[in-house]
């Protein structure tokens, strides 16, 4: 008879791109128990060494014993992923139906994924050094800010990083250089619990719509989510203030996310202005250990409020009470490679699984959101009217065909945008794409300059004097030459932002134009330091993409105008009039939002297009619920369910038997619907061809079920090691 052996195993999932758990072997001098599950553990892996999160622990294993590995360390001595965040992760991992190691990985910061230690590290805190206050006051008569600083310190040590986001990295660098004030290391242990630092100050006098939208929240127990649907400028942010109030009372701490551009200093300036020193703020511009920090202070409830972009859906709270996502329309919630999360789902799942509220504020909600206020799955919150006193800009169409344009605009609106800027007022010129020209076109043969690995035309940058490939990045100087035929006549095609702030420049030489694109506000603080000058008056011409439509409050913008608007009519992708309307939507919102009215202009082939006329007289809240009437009928999302299978490789041979493989596996699935395979939307990039199947059900239920059962087989497939293939639960991008 073989003697059963025991062992003491951890089962732990690693940052690997397969769909299962591994086992280790605990060595015996240490004992296992239930407070192991949530550790972080080393171990090897194949001839390296990985950081991986214990699921469970055991006995027995279905590995062969002599196969099993022990452990390298243990890295924790209490759980980094709690009970909540585990139950998070094994969810995602099904629902998003992706490898569970890599959706731990994505859950934990970056300094705990590589291992290093969960302690609370110690943090800088700017000090007071000098105390006369007569001597003082005379040192900074001319310093109002550095003053204010220096008098907060007499009664408190500030951390380092607060200072600098309440009152600018130079006035704290002026008071340390007048020796005023010393940057100390401290143990973070020792900063109190945040409702010690907790400082109410008075609310605004909420209006009628905004006091319905706070009584409804205040009167939720436990889980519920809310829609606020409100215009541009109606006052969600004082309805998030008011409710989160209550919360804070009762000692509970506040998620909130907010797009990545909405993350301003003087976003997080609102929140302190109103609760104190008990804000935690999470970004992509922080380093490793800062986050880490920010993610420490969470659990140890040193922060009564988090704000933060995508990933701080993740932040483990003490005492969680309620959960704002902020612009939830806006897509950088969700992440587009790797694990392809949505972080208001996530906030969703989180807030149910916490019994606490959710709201979800925006002036252009996704229609997947609207369309679950309309079912009354969300309590359905509204603010129609603008909280001061300004009115909402008029939106206008502009018939362009056959005019003759202007570095892309119609000479009526030139005219008006002069009489705007005679009158001190500034005017925002929203241009689809960034650089010079969109291509470099030879006059002799025709040849378009193209970038080779994505089969995709050169971006003209004269800033830089380079052709950019905006797929894959890859640059070059602008050639002088055309490629195909030596001919020396090469001419751009199309406008890009550059061009038309050359243009109108040129036409406006008594005013300043400023451009905001990611070309021009790549670098630390450039975004801010832009909208610093725009905010001071110093230019008048604001020509921008995107990020110029985003949250911003540009007090003195009367006028907008969009160059193109026809794009999005016939965009192969569907969602794109929804896009379009919330563009103009919230780029209306930039306008008249002081005492002043703003007015929109559409430059369009198609005025008379129902979409756009739905859209400029009845409003978006109109526009959006037209727009979910075509989905319907179309059977498209949010009635339909999705999730879309891609496939890359530079061998354009493997993809296709492997996506038509994957398609004889779900036609077995009767209530399925297949588009593709197809080539993406992009359909080469950096040298990879990229084809898709899309496969939708009415069933969400159905549509996992089906394509959990096909995983398996198409992961089997010959040529599944061969190609990269993801999958995308809920797409939103078909490039
Ligand atoms: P949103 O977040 O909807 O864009 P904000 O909360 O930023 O709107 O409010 C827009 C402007 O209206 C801000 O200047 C804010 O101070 C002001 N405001 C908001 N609520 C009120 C109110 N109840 N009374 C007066 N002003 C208000
Ligand atoms: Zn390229």
């Amino acid at each position: 008879m073989i003697n059963k052996v025991t062992f003491q195993l951890v089962q732990v999932a690693l940052p690997v791109p397969l769909r299962k758990t591994f086992d280790y072997l605990v060595p015996s001098e240490e004992t296992l128990n239930e407070s192991w599950v949530g550790c972080r553990v080393r171990v090897p892996f194949g001839r390296r060494e990985q950081v991986g999160v214990v699921l469970a622990i055991g006995t027995e294993s279905s590995i062969d014993a002599d196969k099993l590995k022990y452990i390298t360390e243990k890295l924790d001595d209490s759980p980094v992923i709690n009970k909540a965040l585990l139950e998070l992760g094994r969810w995602m991992a099904q629902f998003y139906l992706h490898p569970i190691g890599e959706v731990f990985a994505t859950m934990l910061p970056t300094a705990l994924r590589k291992g290093q230690a969960a302690t609370l590290p110690d943090i800088e805190i700017l000090e007071k050094r000098f105390s006369n206050s007569q001597e003082l006051a005379q040192t900074l008569s001319n310093a109002k800010r550095q003053l204010a600083l220096c008098n907060e310190l007499d009664y408190t040590s500030v951390p380092l990083s607060q200072a600098k986001a309440r009152y600018s990295s130079a006035v704290v660098k002026g008071l340390i250089e007048k020796g005023l004030a010393e940057v100390q290391l401290t143990s973070n242990k020792g900063i109190a619990a945040w409702p010690e630092r907790l400082h109410i100050a008075a609310p605004m006098r909420a209006n009628v719509e905004q006091s319905i939208a706070i009584s409804a929240v205040n009167e939720a127990s436990g889980f519920a989510t809310f829609l606020l649907e409100g215009v541009t400028g109606s006052g969600k942010t004082e309805v998030y203030l008011q409710v989160i109030e209550p919360v804070l009372r009762r000692g509970r701490q506040v998620l909130i996310l907010v797009p990545e551009i909405g993350l301003t200093p003087q976003t997080v300036a609102r929140f302190e202005k109103r609760f104190g020193d008990i804000v935690g703020v999470m970004h992509s511009g922080l380093n490793d250990a800062q986050r880490l920090s920010v993610w420490q202070q969470a659990i140890a409830n040193q922060v009564g409020i988090i704000i933060g972009t995508r990933s701080s859906i993740f932040t483990p709270m003490l005492t969680p009470g309620m959960i704002i996502v902020d612009e939830e329309h806006d897509e950088s919630f969700k992440q587009q490679d790797k694990l392809k999360y949505h972080a208001r789902d996530i906030a969703v799942y989180r807030a149910k699984q916490l019994n606490v509220p959710l709201i979800m504020g925006s002036a252009t909600p996704s229609l997947e959101t609207l369309c679950n206020a309309f079912s009354k799955k969300y309590h359905h919150l509204q603010l129609t009217e603008r909280a001061a006193s300004a009115t909402m800009p008029a939106q206008m169409l502009l018939n362009i065909t056959g005019q003759h344009l202007q570095y892309g605009i119609a000479p009526g609106l030139l005219d008006k945008m002069k009489v705007q800027l005679q009158q001190g007022n500034q005017v925002i010129v929203f241009v689809h794409r960034r650089g010079f020209a969109p291509a470099l076109i030879c006059h002799q043969c025709g040849h378009v300059e193209t970038c080779i690995d994505c089969d995709n035309p050169y971006t003209v940058h004269k800033v830089t004097n380079n052709m950019q490939c905006h797929r894959c990045a890859q640059h070059k100087p602008i050639v002088q030459k055309c490629s195909q035929c030596g001919n020396t006549s090469l001419d751009t095609f199309g406008l890009g932002t550059e061009q038309i702030e050359q243009g109108l420049q040129a036409l406006f030489p008594d005013y300043s134009c400023v451009r905001i694109d990611s070309d021009s506000t790549r670098g630390k603080n450039k975004l801010t330091n832009l909208l610093e000058q725009i905010n001071r008056g110093e230019h008048q011409i604001l020509i921008g993409t995107q990020i110029l439509s985003k949250g911003h409050h540009f007090e003195n913008v009367t006028m907008a105008v969009i160059v193109n608007a026809d794009g999005a009519l016939f965009s192969a992708d569907f969602r794109a009039p929804e896009k379009l309307g919330q563009l103009i939507t919230q780029l209306s919102g930039r306008a008249g939002r002081a005492n002043k009215p703003g007015e929109v202009w559409l430059q369009t082939h198609q005025p008379q297009h129902p979409l756009l006329q739905d859209l400029v007289q009845n409003g978006f809240a109109d526009y959006a619920r037209t727009l979910l009437l075509e989905r319907e009928h179309a059977n498209l999302p949010p009635y339909q369910h999705q999730i879309l299978l891609r496939a890359e490789s530079a061998h354009v041979f493997l993809l296709n038997p492997f996506l038509d493989y994957a398609q004889g596996l779900l036609s077995q699935f009767a209530k399925l619907k297949m588009i593709g395979p197809l080539p993406c939307g992009i359909e080469k990039k950096q040298g990879r061809y990229r084809f898709m199947l899309i496969v939708q059900s009415t069933s969400r239920q159905y549509l996992h079920g089906a394509m959990q059962n096909a995983l398996e087989a198409l992961e089997s497939h010959p040529n599944s090691p061969k190609i990269r293939w993801s999958i995308d639960v809920a797409p939103l991008d078909f490039t």
